[in-house]
């Protein structure tokens, strides 16, 4: 016999081999079609697993985050037995579940069609009504070796290889068998409102060496109105992509011919790009930090010294100068520990905050760059906080109070993550311990609720990573905090203390926007390429309808730049319709149609981007409303 206690709830004796779902019944919890699985002292278990030893259980529900993804990933198996019913000899990849949804890869021999998706879906459909149940097994590895072998799985035989475990666990639902750990929703009924999303191609593991696959996405939810909705934020999506938007906009560009990954700043984008440089620099000053600049490559004994050449080297690029080798920065820390050491520091002078608008470069595989979100160069707002162990705390504190003012300004949500230390780590449990005894204590002060990432830490210290949350409700990695015990040590740093003997200074290595690369990205979509005033790269275009008023609008326009307003002036000879529709399309706050009435009278009529029309505002009172709203917006600051 063994003990089961409800999560919450109350406990009973039953029989050892009672599966859960038997368990749950005879505890009288709730299990209806919104429990598909449990957790069983922690472990994910499906509801058909038995019970063995003495447990506390918990129903999960499918509206719950991780039900939610057992729902999906049990629906790309549904999806991977329809592809394999509809395409004989089609070999089958991976197929976990994602953020929104699900994928499973698969090699054909010609790509899927929007068509295919349709077919697919209504196999799955198929499958679905059918009630199937997900059968789990426990195999020796031998003998999952033997059925993907008979079905020329090799994708499953190399995953197989890399299984150090004698046994193995395979899921079948229907005719379809997948290597898997599950766990699974009961049956395929279990799965209710689903989509196909779009086709792309894959390399196998992302490994450009490696054969391309053919992935489809998909994603399902608990019912027909959270997919329908779910759908709408993927048009908008689509429609806010900064890639086509930063083409139609004339920021930026990718160009083949460049090199992946190589971003090409356009006018316009460079324009925005530096007016958020200003703002982080000011920001920066506001709060107590030293702007300082380092070498875009470093003498390769340097990243030993660090640790990069032992930890990073696969994401370097190197080159060689008069037979000495240089590394070529992925990290802007090793400058900032030389600055550090240039001189004998006191504990008066601390904490040193060092900041630097620092374009690093690193080796990502081409087959998973994407747009400004995913490059191989980039440019980060990165500082190195050099402080007292008694400072580690006020400095995070006032980390987080930065990040939080600068999402403000730009109308972002967020969440907050502490990682812990990993298994593989160095430094010692006290260190471990005081750093994340800081960490938490600021997450506190602040009174932040955040998840913890257990053993997610980076190996040299623990961190807090803040998501932002965009208006379409993703989530974007940008701000992290990093204890590192490993840089003050390796480059032997101290400072003088009260007490005149030396010591070894705390370190934080944070960012704020992180990869400005990838904010602007996120910035793009997240305003749909309508930014507020004080972004804009044109804040107004003027329009003069005929010849006759091109000196009044020269004039408007020398008054705007002198005022460092951003306009410019449509004086081509197309039609007045053609200016206006393109100013739309470009996003452009104010739009200004000049006529001879205006000209006349020495007053504008400006029309906003929603279509709200201004009807003759003289000059000066345009100017000071432009001026009001490019002012950046003001944040709190300390130091
Ligand atoms: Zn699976
Ligand atoms: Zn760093």
């Amino acid at each position: 016999m063994i003990k089961v206690k409800l999560d919450r709830g109350p406990a009973a004796t039953l029989k050892e081999g009672v599966t859960v779902a038997q368990a749950f019944q005879a505890l009288d919890a709730d299990t209806d079609r919104h429990v598909v699985a449990a957790r069983a002292d922690g472990e994910l278990l499906d509801l058909a697993r038995t019970l063995t030893r003495d447990c506390t259980l918990a129903p999960v529900s499918v509206d719950s985050p991780e039900g939610l993804e057992i729902m999906r990933h049990s629906a790309s198996h549904v999806m991977a037995e329809a592809v394999r019913d509809l395409f004989p000899g089609v070999k089958v990849a991976i197929g976990p579940a994602i953020e929104s949804g699900f994928y499973y890869d698969f090699e054909v021999p010609e790509p899927f069609t929007p068509d295919d998706l349709g077919r697919i879906e209504a196999r799955m459909a198929d499958i679905v009504g059918r009630d199937l149940p997900f059968e789990r097994g426990q195999v020796p590895k031998d003998e999952a070796t033997e059925i993907f072998r008979k079905d020329g799985e090799v994708y499953k035989l190399e995953l197989l290889g890399e299984i150090p475990d004698q046994q193995v666990s395979l899921y079948r639902q229907g005719s379809f068998v997948d290597l898997c750990r599950g766990p699974h929703v009961p049956s395929t009924g279990y799965i209710r409102a689903f989509k196909l999303t779009g086709i792309s191609g894959a390399y196998w593991r992302g490994d450009e060496r490696r054969p391309m696959l053919q992935r489809i996405y998909g994603t399902a939810f608990p019912t027909q109105e959270e997919l329908e909705r779910h759908l709408e934020l993927l048009e908008e999506a689509k429609r806010r992509d900064h890639r086509r938007l930063g083409r139609e906009l004339g920021l930026f560009s990718l160009e083949e011919e460049a090199g992946p990954g190589l971003v090409i700043y356009h006018p316009k984008g460079a324009l925005l790009r530096s007016i958020i440089e200003d703002f982080e620099r000011r920001e920066h000053f506001k709060r107590g930090y030293q702007m300082v600049m380092g070498p875009q490559m470093l003498r390769v004994e340097l990243w030993e010294r660090s640790g990069h050449l032992a930890n990073y080297r696969d994401h370097m690029y190197f080159t060689e100068v008069e037979g000495q080798t240089y590394g070529i920065k992925p990290m802007n820390c090793v400058a900032h520990m030389l600055i550090y050491k240039s001189r004998i520091r006191s504990y008066r002078e601390l904490p040193l905050r060092y900041f630097e608008l620092g374009t690093v470069l690193r080796h990502e595989r081409s087959g998973v760059l994407h747009g400004l979100t995913r490059v191989r160069q980039f440019t980060q707002d990165d500082a190195h906080i050099l402080c007292t162990p008694e400072q580690v705390e006020a400095e995070i504190v006032g980390v987080l109070d930065f990040v939080f003012d600068v999402m403000a300004i730009f109308g972002f949500a967020y969440e907050v993550e502490l990682s812990t230390r990993p298994e593989k780590s160095i430094g010692s449990d006290e260190e471990w311990d005081r750093a994340t005894t800081a960490l938490t204590n600021a997450l506190a002060a602040k009174n932040l609720s955040y998840h913890v990432c257990h053993g997610e830490g980076a190996f040299y210290g623990p961190k807090i990573d803040i998501k932002l949350k965009d208006a379409l409700a993703r989530r974007w990695q940008c701000a992290t905090i990093q204890c590192d015990f490993t840089l003050p040590e390796r480059f032997d740093l101290t400072y003088v203390g009260p007490d005149g003997e030396r010591h070894r200074p705390a370190m934080l290595h944070r960012v704020i926007l992180g990869s400005l690369e990838r904010f602007l990205g996120v910035l793009v979509e997240h305003y749909a390429g309508a930014f507020p005033v004080w972004l804009a790269p044109v804040q107004v275009v003027l329009l003069p309808i005929t010849d006759r008023v091109h000196d009044y609008a020269e004039e408007v326009a020398q008054a705007l730049r002198a005022a460092a307003l951003r306009v410019e002036v449509d004086n081509r000879p197309e039609t007045l319709r053609y200016k206006i529709r393109e100013a739309q399309v470009q996003k452009i706050p104010y739009m200004v149609v000049l006529g001879d009435r205006e000209a006349a009278s020495r007053t504008l009529a400006p029309r906003l981007r929603d279509g709200t029309e201004l009807k003759d505002i003289p000059l000066e009172a345009f100017m000071a409303r432009l001026l009001e709203e490019s002012r950046i917006p003001a944040t709190t600051g300390h130091s």
